[in-house]
């Protein structure tokens, strides 16, 4: 951790580090000095979650609330099919979370265990609503993007979609979740290892699913300067959801990704006991998604930042 304070900071950075033990590595320099295996590129992105804006504090327990946002930007690097490195995490702190910092440090340690990595630095400081800001470090020797979507690719999804914006919409509401109900929305996972899986297979473009498929599958349209359609029966459904709310439905962190060539999606269940769909093709035409259902009426139908039914 760098930018010690005095006093109380500093005692709380050390309980911080002495709490994740091997999970935190080289922290006490001014920077971290990391290693990119030759060849490959660096890959970087970071991520914040604001209580209040990202989460709220009745719906989590500490724990899930660090875990969930180390995920979160985890999931960007799986997204680029990107190995992680490390992860540099700052903490805003208001005094009435205090007491709960071992809970989110010990989310934070989860994150970085599910994905394989460390934490290799940080910042602790005062605020007025807590806040994790995380920062995570890979490396890739080809790097996907959202731009690699060429006509005649298909289309993928890992995982099943829905659960997510169910538990979202349930919280908001004042309902209380099941445990079922509760278990994608607090533990979801980084897809990193699928990624890479995903790109040694051949995958062209790929994007996590943060803002909800049909959001994020535009996202890819526009950068890749394609038309993609997807067909609304085939998209893998969570139990209790249906596909419009699978469309929909934000911070899943799967993955949708497109090919050239199929996927062997019967070595992919067999490697990760995930399902992997095809859900849709690219095609020639002006960028944005199009959702037909069974009978080809259009759902869904985005382009130029405006969704229409
Ligand atoms: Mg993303």
């Amino acid at each position: 951790m760098t930018d010690l304070g005095p006093g109380a900071e500093f005692d709380a950075i050390r309980e911080l580090v002495a709490r994740w033990g091997p999970q935190a590595r080289g922290i006490g320099d001014d920077a971290a000095v990391l290693d990119v295996p030759r060849g490959d590129q660096l890959v970087a992105s970071t991520d914040s979650a604001v209580e209040g804006r990202h989460f709220r504090r009745a719906w989590l327990t500490p724990r899930e609330i660090g875990y969930r946002a180390v995920t979160a930007a985890l999931s960007d690097l799986a997204a680029m099919a990107a190995a992680p490195i490390g992860v540099l995490v700052a903490l805003a702190v208001p005094s009435s979370w205090r007491t709960d910092l071992s809970g989110i440090a010990d989310g934070i340690g989860d994150a970085v265990a599910a994905a394989d990595t460390v934490i290799v630095g940080g910042n602790l400081s005062d605020a007025s609503e807590l806040s994790i800001t995380t920062t995570v470090l890979g490396h890739a020797r080809a790097p996907l993007t959202r731009s690699g979507a060429r006509a005649g690719d298909l289309v993928y999804v890992t995982g099943a979609l829905g659960a997510v914006g169910g538990a979202l919409a349930a919280l908001q509401g004042g309902a209380t979740l099941s445990e079922s109900q509760r278990g994608r929305f607090v533990r979801p996972q980084a897809r990193i290892r699928e990624a890479r899986w995903l790109a040694n297979a051949g995958a062209s473009a790929a994007i996590d699913i943060s803002d909800g498929l049909a959001a994020d599958l535009t996202h890819v349209a526009f950068a890749s300067g394609v038309a993609i359609e997807v067909d609304l029966t085939a998209i893998p459904v969570s139990p209790g959801a249906d596909a419009r709310a699978a469309l929909s439905s934000g911070e899943e962190y799967e993955l949708a990704i497109t090919a050239p060539r199929a996927i062997d999606a019967a070595a992919f269940v067999a490697r990760f006991g995930l399902p992997l769909t095809l859900i849709g093709r690219v095609a020639d035409g002006e960028p944005g998604l199009t959702v037909r259902d069974q009978a080809s009426r259009v759902t869904v139908r985005s382009g130029h930042d405006h969704f229409s039914a």
